[in-house]
């Protein structure tokens, strides 16, 4: 995919982010758009750092780590997005602003033990495997809460609000039970734990993002609807 294509996807994409936003009285500078670019090669991330994208979301540690040395540009912000195994801990830390696919406190705990050792306080998302699928990695929604106070004694994790992928749906209504689960959870622990903040819900991805954003969503993971068919 050339330059023009990548760049008229993502003004795309922003407009549909902002019509979605007023058409549900929310403020769109409050809704991150992650472009995730598994797969993506780094001139093709150039581009979309050129078309205004600053946030990059990678699913795959070695991939990412390539990407991320090759791609050097001031205010570019690396999520990391996929099944993140514990002896990886190490280097994600030192790699990604915000990591959203926490799943286990021995994950956490592996984190904090290198965020204190690079001096950082490394930022969570929290994955809630809401659909309740064998193949997908998270948490019960009925575990979050045991969890999160078993994180809260990590003091180099910081804890920013929640993250699920729901099932794949050509009709983005079909997934509109699953988004709003995760913020009606979201509203649950806040009542129960008022001291945490759980402020970003990160759903919503190109085939549901408008119906994420009508849920709450305030960080989308798009990927297919900016670079095109994955390989
Ligand atoms: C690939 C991926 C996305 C983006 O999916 P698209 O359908 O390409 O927008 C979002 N979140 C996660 C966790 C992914 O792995």
């Amino acid at each position: 995919m050339q330059y023009q294509q990548i760049e008229q996807n993502s003004t795309a994409i922003k407009k549909r982010i902002e019509t979605a936003a007023m058409n549900c009285g929310r403020n769109p500078d409050h809704i991150k758009l992650i472009a995730v670019t598994k797969t993506v090669t780094p001139d093709r991330i150039e581009n979309a750092i050129q078309a205004g994208l600053n946030n990059f979301g990678e699913n795959y540690i070695q991939e990412a780590i390539h990407k991320i040395q090759m791609v050097i540009h001031q205010d570019i912000f690396w999520h990391y997005i996929g099944h993140l195994q514990t002896n990886k801990a190490k280097i994600a830390v030192s790699h990604f602003h915000l990591i959203h696919s926490v799943d286990s406190v021995k994950l956490a705990r592996a984190l904090n033990q290198y965020a204190s050792q690079l001096n950082k306080i490394q930022s969570i998302l929290l994955q809630v495997n809401i659909s309740d699928e064998q193949s997908k990695s998270g948490f019960s929604m009925n575990q979050v809460e045991s969890a999160i106070h078993d994180i809260l004694q990590f003091p180099h994790v910081k804890i920013q609000g929640l993250m699920t992928m729901p099932p794949y749906f050509d009709d983005p209504e079909h997934a509109r039970p699953f988004l709003k689960n995760l913020r009606q959870l979201r509203d649950h622990l806040l009542h129960e734990l008022p001291q945490v903040c759980l402020d970003e819900l990160s759903m919503g991805m190109s085939s549901d993002f408008e119906v994420a954003i009508e849920e709450g969503a305030t960080m989308l993971r798009i990927g297919t609807a900016i670079f095109g068919e994955r390989e």
